[in-house]
């Protein structure tokens, strides 16, 4: 029996008490404001791609290194080596900013929509400004330097996201975040029971300006009674319409 439940209990849909405004939820709605209707004020969510297990463990492993020097009120050798002015950032809400349940929650008050997004770190510079930092992990022949992928747009959205929910909760926050972008090397002489990773850490000048007026279409969209166009780069639905034609 597939876990995937097609009819989703009603306090998870729009104007249920479960349901927020999450940032992949803002991305959908990007991508497509057909799907996101049909998801978050019908409740049939698109089917989910399994989640990599080995991005989660390089997350893990990350978030307890950085942990590590947080504690101590010392720079991790990456921001050592990259010659940033920035440690890790001690704040009694970081557990609950980086836990995907809850992560960093705003109310905008004239939609009455809930906003939140889960950071993956949070560093601080001299000059007492926060900084969004958020892990990648892939596996290619090159490493990854550049943000130039149409996946990365998605990433930046992402980072301008968690900027604009950090400063609605009063938080000096850099327009510089980063990405640390780890990726698996398939050049290893041997397995030898280990990938290793190169490590590069991307910076990104972000511009959170698109966030509100995004956030007051979204309430447009969730009030209407009429379901939205599709957009026009997803796959599933071009796929789906093409497999209908052989049930003809
Ligand atoms: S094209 Fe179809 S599957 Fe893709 S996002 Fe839109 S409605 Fe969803």
């Amino acid at each position: 029996m597939a876990d995937y439940n097609p009819k989703r209990g009603g306090s998870y849909n729009y104007g249920g008490k479960q349901w927020k405004l999450s940032r992949s939820k803002i991305d959908l709605f990007l991508e497509c404001p057909h799907c996101f209707y049909i998801d978050n004020k019908l409740g049939t969510k698109r089917p989910p791609i399994p989640t990599f297990q080995i991005n989660k463990a390089v997350d893990h492993q990350l978030k307890k290194e950085f942990d590590v020097h947080r504690v101590k009120d010392t720079q991790h050798p990456l921001q050592k080596e990259y010659g940033i002015d920035a440690k890790p950032a001690p704040h009694e809400k970081i557990d609950e900013w980086r836990e995907n349940f809850k992560g960093v929650q705003f109310l905008h008050e004239p939609t009455g929509l809930l906003v939140s997004g889960a950071i993956d770190d949070l560093w601080i510079n001299d000059r007492g400004e926060y900084i969004i930092v958020d892990y990648k992990a892939t596996a290619k022949n090159d490493p990854v330097r550049e943000l130039d992928t149409k996946w990365h747009e998605s990433y930046k959205r992402q980072m301008e996201i968690y900027q604009w929910l950090l400063r609605k909760n009063n938080l000096k926050v850099s327009n510089t975040g980063y990405f640390v972008y780890c990726t698996g090397k398939y050049d290893q002489e041997a397995f030898d029971k280990k990938i290793e990773f190169d490590v590069v850490l991307i910076p990104y000048v972000g511009d959170d300006s698109w966030v509100e007026p995004t956030i007051y279409e979204i309430k447009e969209c969730l009030e209407s009674k009429n379901i939205p166009k599709f957009g026009d780069e997803c796959e599933y639905c071009v796929w789906w319409y093409a497999r209908n034609e052989y049930e003809k």
